[in-house]
């Protein structure tokens, strides 16, 4: 089989110089050999990527891909194969698996097993505190030594800010950012969604609006102070933008990303939609999806990471106060965003890649990902940006169904994925397992 690859005919799109120009694209050895127009090479496996936008890897900040003793929800394989379906070439997972990632040897033994897999770049983060407990500090030094890229308790906060303030300290020593996510657990309680019409209506609890804003507010204050450098994920509400705007102007390292069912879905779906649209942080107004807009169109929200939360249809199944928290959306990431924000004209594709690319790749401080140009990595999702495909759940790579967005027509759709040089999807298809 021949190592070299050859995508004809395709618009490229460099997010590194902020161009779309027509050209060919030869991989050799796994690396960009040469971008050129007219390139002839008897000896490499063609694509026709005419019509086809050709640009670099997209990378996903924020997946959960559970494994171990929740492997019925979502195990390596199928995420891989999720992430490869929608487009990604590199992840990020969440450390809140079971057991959780909060110790160097269930870092190196999920690298190991990925490696074994062997169809995507897979990131770990490692957990903050032990267990996700709140109440002791890992191992930064040995965690990133093992090969974690940050840090984070998602699906829970660090509620004791002394603790965390040590953290961004010690954590600066070894050069790990934080991944948070931001809910005072003594505010949210056991609320369900947000406390709006349907709440009332339906009789459900709210997850008020200053459960996130309040403690964002004050963990930025402790990012300023320290210097650390933290990521916000899943931001969900209009003074959220507004205070990550507000420092970002006192040149705090920060950095924030917004989820597709955030810019997609408001409060009053969840009356429609039900159990399948109840998530962390809540579906909130239509002003705070305005709002989330507008901060990624002036550059206050430099990413797009998706949340891909996968759970067994039982676990989102039932009354709506017992169902569990989360959307799976690897699959259908790209065109949901594509959605949300080129066709609204919030962004436009060069724009898109930087939020789902070249920001990730600077993010994690990998220099030979991020963007489309000779001598980088063979990391490129090529997208089909005019058809119209359904989205259909029952057709996911990952085993979660819990997703909202079943039937909806889209375009966006990425159609071929190479990672390292390797075809890994071809005409949206998988090779069988
Ligand atoms: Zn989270």
């Amino acid at each position: 089989m021949t190592d070299r690859l050859l995508i004809q005919n395709g618009t490229l799109v460099q997010p590194s110089s902020g161009t779309l120009r027509e050209a060919d694209v030869l991989i050799k050895g796994g690396v960009i050999a040469r971008i050129d127009r007219g390139i002839f090479d008897p000896s490499a496996q063609c694509i026709d990527a005419a019509g086809l936008l050709v640009g670099p890897g997209f990378i996903n900040l924020h997946v959960h891909f559970r494994d171990l003793e929740e492997a019925h929800k979502e195990n390596l394989l199928s995420g891989s194969r999720a992430a490869v379906k929608g487009g990604f070439t590199s992840v990020v997972c969440m450390p809140n698996t079971r057991p959780p990632l909060d110790t160097p040897v269930m870092i190196r033994s999920l690298l190991e097993r990925n490696r074994a897999i062997g169809l995507i770049n897979l990131y770990p983060t490692a957990a903050v505190t032990t267990g996700l407990n709140g109440l002791t500090m890992t191992e930064y030094g040995l965690l990133k030594e093992a090969g974690a890229v940050a840090l984070s308790d998602d699906g829970c906060c660090v509620l004791d800010a002394a603790l965390l303030s040590r953290a961004f300290q010690y954590a600066s020593y070894f050069g790990l950012p934080f991944i948070l996510h931001e809910e005072d657990t003594l505010l949210a309680g056991e609320g369900q969604v947000h406390p709006g019409e349907t709440a009332f209506v339906k009789g459900l609890r709210g997850i008020p609006l200053t459960a996130e804003e309040s403690i964002l507010a004050r963990d930025l204050v402790l990012c300023l102070r320290s210097g650390a450098r933290v990521h916000f994920t899943h931001l969900s509400t209009d003074l959220s933008v507004d205070l990550i705007r507000w420092f970002r102007g006192k040149k705090a390292r920060i950095s924030a990303d917004v989820t597709p069912h955030h810019l997609l879905l408001h409060e009053e779906d969840v009356g429609t939609l039900g159990n399948l649209a109840k998530v962390k942080p809540p579906l909130r107004r239509l002003s705070d999806i305005e709002a989330l807009k507008e901060g990624i169109h002036d550059g206050t929200i430099e990413y797009l990471a998706s949340d891909h939360a996968p759970h067994a249809l039982a676990d989102k199944e039932g009354d709506f106060s017992r169902a569990a928290f989360g959307i799976s959306n690897l699959d259908v990431a790209v065109p949901l965003y594509v959605k949300a924000l080129v066709d609204e004209g919030v962004v436009d594709w060069i724009q898109l890649w930087r939020l789902m690319s070249a920001n990730p790749a600077a993010f994690l401080g990998l220099r030979k990902k991020g963007a489309l140009e000779e001598g980088m990595d063979a990391d490129l999702t090529v997208v089909d940006p005019d058809t119209e495909w359904e989205v259909k759940v029952d057709r996911f790579e990952s085993k979660g169904r819990n997703c909202p967005f079943d039937g909806w027509p889209l375009r966006g759709w990425p159609v071929y994925t190479v990672i390292g040089g390797r075809l890994m999807m071809s005409k949206r298809s998988l090779p069988d397992q």
